[in-house]
């Protein structure tokens, strides 16, 4: 699927393309709507410490791209594409060369979270690396029962938080398995991160919590640059579009790189409607 010609026709609608140069191109075109970006390069868990090197390399490159192209952009990762499962100091050393990269460039780094066996690591890692050099964020999921106190942890030390409900497949030992609870603990530390985060950012394509987070800034009376909206390129245009119109700032989380079959397979799955879209499209074409 990744090397056919048709399939790399289908994937644009959720992936910026197969190359920097493709993704630097979707960045302008985003940047020119008025929003800002997080490039990632696809490709999760790395199986040698050539392909972690290999993936810290492109990173380092989108980096500096982004600084030079003048894109208003940064980059989001994954530990386990930074060779996390194999060794923990080559990882912590390949993340820390891109987070002083980015020191030097004055950008950012957010690490994603992945599944539970990760997040104490994952956390650990962020915080030292912020202690040293700041320019590093992580991410914390609604659905994981202990996310208020690591809010509460990275909120007393200044870390940035992008919160979303989580995408992984957890066991009911450590995390709420129904939207109603995954929903009303969105809800829960969208509220902390606005009174005590540091420019927090909601990654949701979900208008209740959207809106739900407009009533409290509105009730709060926060100003509209203390915080932003993210959501996956691709995905909700017309809600990226009010948000935008309305006066909010909106981050769209944009995949690109060879490895984009699982990605894409993964946005089809959550909403079945997507692949009668991505049909009628390819039909019309
Ligand atoms: C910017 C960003 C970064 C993320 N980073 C991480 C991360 O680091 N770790 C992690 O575990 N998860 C991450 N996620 C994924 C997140 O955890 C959810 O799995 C995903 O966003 C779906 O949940 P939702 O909040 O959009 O709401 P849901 O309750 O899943 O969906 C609400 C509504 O959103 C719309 N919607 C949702 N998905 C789609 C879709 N594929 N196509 C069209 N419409 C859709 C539909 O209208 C749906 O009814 C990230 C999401 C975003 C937007």
């Amino acid at each position: 699927m990744e090397t056919s010609s048709l399939a790399q026709r289908l994937s644009t609608r959720f992936v910026a393309g197969q190359t920097l140069d493709d993704a630097l191109a979707v960045g302008r075109r985003i940047n020119s709507e008025g929003i800002t970006l997080t490039f990632d390069h696809l490709g999760e868990s790395v199986t040698n410490l050539e392909e972690a090197a290999a993936a810290r390399d492109v990173y380092l490159n989108t980096l500096s791209a982004i600084h030079d192209s003048g894109i208003q952009g940064n980059v989001s990762l994954k530990l386990t594409q930074f060779g996390l499962d194999i060794s923990h100091d080559q990882c912590r050393a390949n993340v820390e060369q891109l987070v002083a990269r980015a020191s030097q460039l004055k950008s950012f780094v957010r690490v994603d979270m992945e599944s539970s066996e990760y997040t104490d690591r994952t956390l650990d890692l962020v915080k030292d690396l912020h202690q040293q050099y700041g320019r590093i964020g992580t991410v914390i999921q609604s659905y994981l029962y202990r996310s208020k106190d690591d809010v509460e942890n990275l909120c007393s030390r200044g870390i940035r938080v992008r919160l979303c409900k989580g995408a992984y497949l957890e066991p009911a030992t450590v995390a709420f398995r129904s939207k109603t609870d995954v929903d009303r603990n969105y809800v829960e530390l969208m509220k902390l991160l606005l009174d005590k985060g540091e420019y927090p950012a909601f990654a949701t394509h979900d208008e209740k919590m959207i809106v739900q987070t407009e009533e409290y800034v509105a009730l709060k009376k926060i100003p509209r640059d203390a915080f932003e909206f993210q959501m996956l390129y691709g995905i909700r245009r017309d809600l990226q579009r009010r948000l935008v119109g309305e006066g909010y700032r909106l981050r769209l989380y944009v995949p690109f790189g060879g490895a984009w079959y699982p990605y894409y397979m993964r946005r089809l799955a959550e909403r079945p409607a997507n692949v009668f879209f991505i049909l009628r499209n390819l039909f019309r074409q």
